[in-house]
């Protein structure tokens, strides 16, 4: 999360064979014994949603990435005369995006253009198309980014094309975004006083003997939860556990978690 903190959202459960005794579950093993099954049992649950909203949200509201996005595209007709003649023109775009199986809506309430904008910047609308008698008479509209707010005129002429590239490129944008926020917030600490300072900004990456019991110290000492042991791995060799100083085997995370 922006704030430092870690979002538990999925988990895998190991479960033995614990519910399988209070239920009774059992099955006929290859020597014919009636034994107790084992079970495991896995998990995302709606808080990828929290992750999402705080992760890409910024002061505007809601930055929603195209594929979650209920609304992908908002058009909002800009009308000083011929409403007739702009009104069919965001009708004939909006059909053309439907039928490319993209998620639009036309917002031709009363309100003005800029309290249009702002409505729907803070719902997280991907893309923003505004289109008047200005834009066409170029045959164009003119495309808003919610996550960049770069604004650019694009042909009318296979602009469902257009917007699906325009979605790839805010995909790509917004996950490499996170992806370099979360790295500039892992912290590699070899001290027990770095660890508690580094904590308060992020993830610290640390040193561990391996010990079960020195980790569970370590966790009360810190005051943050152990995340796990990373795939990839520093070199360790050389390396202390900060808590009882023997020698680390691999590295950790640790972090404070929601
Ligand atoms: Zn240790």
């Amino acid at each position: 999360m922006p704030d430092g903190r870690t979002l538990q959202v999925g988990t895998a459960h190991h479960l033995g064979d614990n519910f399988a005794k209070t239920f009774e579950i059992t099955y006929e093993d290859s020597e014919g014994e009636q034994v107790y099954a084992h079970q495991a049992c896995y998990g995302v649950s709606e808080r990828c949603l929290a992750a999402l909203i705080s992760t890409h949200g910024d002061d505007k509201g809601l930055v929603l990435p195209p594929e979650v996005a209920p609304v992908q595209v908002v058009i909002i007709p800009i009308i000083f005369k011929n409403p007739e003649e702009v009104l069919a023109a965001c009708e004939k775009v909006s059909e053309e995006l439907k039928d490319a199986g993209i998620k639009v809506k036309t917002d031709d309430s009363d309100k003005r253009p800029g309290a249009k904008y702002y409505k729907w910047e803070m719902q997280g609308v991907p893309i923003r198309l505004e289109i008047g008698p200005r834009d066409l008479k170029n045959k164009a509209a003119m495309m808003a980014r919610r996550d960049t707010g770069e604004k650019e005129q694009i042909p009318l002429e296979d602009i469902s094309t257009t917007i699906k590239e325009t979605f790839a490129d805010i995909h790509k944008n917004l996950y490499s975004q996170a992806e370099a926020q979360l790295q500039e917030h892992i912290f590699l600490c070899e001290d027990l006083e770095g660890i508690k300072d580094k904590l308060a900004h992020g993830i610290v990456q640390t040193y561990w003997c391996g010990r079960e019991d020195c980790g569970k110290e370590m966790e009360d000492v810190i005051g943050a939860g152990i995340l796990g042991i990373p795939n990839e791995q520093p070199d360790c060799r050389g390396k202390k556990c900060p808590l009882c100083g023997e020698e680390a085997v691999n590295s950790i995370y640790i972090a404070r978690t929601y």
